[in-house]
């Protein structure tokens, strides 16, 4: 039996993955089926209230292989790799329906729950970490026997549902652990030595510290439950990670399985260039880089449409990479394409060849007199003072490049979720 949930959480309260611990608590007669699910969706919907996740689990009786993958009230939890016999749907339901009254923010979110034991087709997932979908087209979805409980509007239905139809082909796991509920709130102790030796100790996890901020990327800012995330393709990895961070105390941990860092929300067909989706575009640069108010820089690139696209201030030294292109260099761009202004948020970037790039050196000189002649205004060229012959002929040399051909990512910090990191693709 399939149980999901999403949009739960506030911005400065609780957090869904907790709610799917406090699921698999209560339930605790029934085994999990597989890992628990931490499904990333479209991160360009305008209403997510962090990183559009939505939280799948499986129970029943399992059989076959048995993985340890978390504690939760001094309770070893483990998962089982098949499905022996399904529980009875209402039963699940009622019980599932309690605790999202218990732990939703109900005065800012739309939660959504839903139980089935059939999956909805893969479609559903491919929608939904693409595009925008309505909640009618994924009621539609649901053409099996299935329970749904929502609060207020329950847009939540929508990433619960699509977390129960994803098929993992490329995925990830998640270490989630969590903080005593007295701790809610206050500042987090995770030891940041700790974490920065994380990606020399266990190669497999991925976006740990931030050299660029000098900081662990996997303590969260905001007042949620969560004390860290510790990313990775190895789930035995993730296990042993957890002994080697000291942090204040663990209330409750739990691996989660993921399509984090797998690039799922990217669509490679560029033939409609639709908003709210991300994409990945190959190009020819078609402008000098301007830095704009805030120390966002922004490029147009010529895609089939002169788009222009944009490095954020928060994305730092990935800027210079930006700053670096010159009109004519042929790019592979992969990011997030905004409605007003229509702007590409960028995320990753491959530089596939440089163009030559001439830069004025100096001003012209006189043909008569051989002196170096001055500008009369900006776009109106240059005269020669002692004899006035006009020239617009400066002097042009090739400019010596600061960028190479190769893949560029901006410091972990400002990743998005589902972004493939460079590291992932061994392009790093
Ligand atoms: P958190 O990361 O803290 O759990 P969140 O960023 O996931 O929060 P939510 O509060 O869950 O944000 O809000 C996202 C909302 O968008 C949910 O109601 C979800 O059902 C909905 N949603 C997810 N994907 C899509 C999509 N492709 N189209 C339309 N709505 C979507």
């Amino acid at each position: 039996m399939y149980v999901a949930v999403d949009d739960t959480d506030s911005s400065t309260w609780m957090c869904t993955t907790f709610l799917a611990t406090e699921l698999i608590r209560a339930l605790d007669d029934l085994d999990l089926i597989g890992f628990p699910r931490l499904v990333r969706l479209n991160p360009a919907v305008p209403w997510k209230t962090r990183g559009n996740g939505a939280l799948c689990i499986r129970v029943g009786k399992g059989s076959g292989k048995r993985q340890y993958i978390g504690n939760i009230a001094n309770r070893e939890i483990f998962c089982y790799e098949t499905l022996e016999e399904e529980p009875e749907m209402d039963e699940v339901f009622h019980r599932s329906v309690e605790l999202v009254k218990e732990w939703s923010q109900t005065d800012h979110a739309d939660p959504g729950l839903v139980v089935c034991k059939e999956t909805p087709h893969p479609s559903l997932y491919e929608k939904a970490v693409h595009r925008i979908i309505s909640k009618e087209e994924v009621i539609s979805y649901l053409n099996m026997d299935h329970r749904l409980f929502q609060i207020n509007k329950g847009r939540g239905i929508i990433g619960a549902a699509a977390s129960i139809s994803w098929v993992p082909d490329d995925y990830t796991y998640e270490i989630l652990a969590y903080r005593e509920r007295v701790k809610w709130g206050t500042q987090r102790y995770v030891d940041a030595e700790d974490v920065r030796q994380l990606d020399t100790l266990f190669p497999s996890t991925f976006n740990n510290f931030d050299e660029v901020l000098a900081k662990p990327a996997i303590v969260p800012n905001t007042s949620c439950p969560i004390l860290y995330g510790v990313r990775g393709d190895s789930y035995e990895d993730l296990l042993k990670v957890r002994e080697h961070i000291h942090s204040e105390n663990v209330d409750r941990w739990l691996i989660y399985q993921s399509n984090q860092g797998t690039d799922d929300h990217v669509i490679y067909d560029s033939s409609v260039l639709q908003p709210n989706s991300s994409y990945a575009l190959e190009g020819t640069i078609a402008s000098f880089p301007s830095t704009v108010q805030g120390g966002h820089v922004i490029i147009v690139v010529d895609v089939g449409e002169k788009l222009e696209c944009a490095a954020y201030e928060p994305s730092k030294d990935f800027r210079k990479v930006i700053r670096a292109l010159r009109p004519g260099d042929r790019v592979k761009i992969f990011g997030e394409l905004r409605e007003t202004p229509r702007t590409l948020n960028i995320e990753k970037l491959q530089v596939i060849s440089l163009a030559k790039s001439l830069i004025k050196t100096a001003n012209p000189r006189c043909a008569k007199c051989g002196r170096s002649m001055r500008s009369i205004g900006a776009g109106q060229g240059y005269r020669c003072k002692k004899c006035g012959t006009k020239s617009n002929d400066v002097v042009m040399e090739e400019e010596a490049r600061t960028i190479s051909v190769g893949w560029y990512e901006p410091p972990v910090c400002s990743r998005r979720h589902l972004s493939k990191p460079l590291k992932r693709c061994n392009l790093e």
